[in-house]
């Protein structure tokens, strides 16, 4: 059996960043280093498993006949933010509570990020500060795969037939592109996906996006009276139209919001582009309205200006199908009160693929791999909440 640690800095050397402005599949061919290792992993412990056309590694391990098949998903991306070339990874043992340097320019200190002080006498995994870690999920990919280990070389432990999915692209919100349900075959399953290892999270926004776009009149301005509609200002008198306080700034855990995320114009046309959430369906409704009532009032304040409104949707909450099929909640319930852990059940401010994995048939919460401070140079991860995680996911799989 290999260390699980060595197999998450095995991991994270690999550069696997995802690439938005690519329309291939996976966006990245890079991130297939990753996919290929992780199958041929699989293969080395007996498992079956193959590599689709769409780069997505699907594995099976057999259990016990007649039990339900549980689903394990992580992903082989990382983030845009920042570089996930050349990690090197630093092992801090046994943390002292102290400020941890990254290198000449970048350190942590735990009074600007004070999750630090949970981790003293933890070993960290950090940066060398030039790049992230890659714990956000390279985590997940190991955790899945120390579990398989685990179990490969422990013939004698009954477990549930277990599915594993390794996805590309989930940083880009394509991870379940192609996902084939029938093919992967499980009941349920979990997305190890995050942070905390006490968290159950079955809940995320629903999610849609609005692009407005503005007609205005260009005219001279010495002989603009009564005639110019200047669409860069209605671009902003829309803005403040919408209700101040639906914005992410102002919100926090189920309320939602309206996030201007880009704005574009001239006099002649405008257009803004927002991104809309909200946990609870009906309110997201609601905010939709509200945009169709702004594009109205500015119409009647400025005759002439021609003011059109697109939504669509994006993602849904994964709740409805979770309350509607609680299998998976109960089942990790039981899983986390058998290791003595109190589960808190988080509501997702974004989304998940889980949440796509459960609209098409398997519902599938997701849950931490003890990796924070994602995207980023202060990216960690921290030892005791990974070693958690495997104990937790072997839970799941395993026949008490
Ligand atoms: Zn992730």
């Amino acid at each position: 059996m290999e260390n699980a640690l060595d197999r998450f800095l095995r991991y994270v050397k690999i550069d696997t960043q995802s690439d938005d402005t690519s329309e291939a599949t996976p966006s990245a061919e890079k991130e297939l280093d990753l996919s290929r290792l992780l199958l041929h992993e699989l293969h080395e412990l007996g498992i079956k498993a193959e590599l689709d056309e769409y780069g997505r590694v699907y594995g099976w391990l057999p259990g016990e006949k007649g039990l339900p098949t549980i689903g394990l998903n992580s992903h082989v991306d990382t983030a845009l933010e920042i570089s996930g070339a050349n990690v090197r990874p630093q092992i801090i043992e046994n943390y002292d509570g102290g400020v941890i340097r990254l290198n000449d320019e970048f350190s942590m200190d735990p009074h600007r990020f004070p999750r630090l002080k949970n981790h003293i006498g933890d070993s960290l995994v950090v940066t060398s500060g030039d790049t992230l870690l890659g714990g956000d999920d390279k985590a997940g990919d190991a955790i899945i795969m120390a579990v398989l280990d685990y179990l490969v070389h422990h013939p004698h432990i009954k477990h549930h037939p277990i599915a594993i999915l390794f996805t590309p692209d989930e940083e880009i919100g394509r991870g379940p592109e192609h996902f084939n349900r029938e093919k992967f075959g499980a009941e349920w399953g979990y997305t190890i996906d995050w942070a905390e290892p006490n968290f159950i999270e079955c809940e995320n926004f629903n999610a849609a996006h609005a692009d407005i776009h503005i007609q205005g009149a260009s005219i001279h301005p010495g002989e603009a009276k009564d005639k110019m509609i200047n669409a860069a200002r209605l671009a902003g008198e829309f803005d403040a139209l919408l209700p101040a306080k639906d914005r992410p700034e102002k919100t926090e855990m189920r309320e939602g919001f309206n996030h201007l995320t880009f704005v574009t114009g001239e006099v002649e046309k405008a257009e803004l582009h927002y991104i809309i959430r909200n946990h609870d369906r009906h309110l997201l409704e609601k905010q939709k309205e509200e945009f169709h009532k702004a594009a109205r009032v500015l119409e009647e304040r400025h005759p002439g200006a021609v003011v059109s409104v697109k939504i669509e949707d994006d993602y849904r909450n994964m709740k409805e199908v979770l309350d509607a099929d609680p299998r998976a909640l109960e089942h990790a319930e039981k899983a986390f009160r058998s290791l003595g852990i109190k589960p808190v059940y988080n509501p997702i401010r974004g989304g998940t693929d889980g949440a796509t994995f459960s609209f098409l048939g398997c519902p599938c919460p997701n849950l931490g791999t003890g990796s924070y401070h994602h995207h980023g140079r202060y990216e960690f991860l921290s030892l005791r909440d990974f070693n958690q995680m495997i104990e937790i996911v072997k839970a799941l799989v395993v026949l008490e």
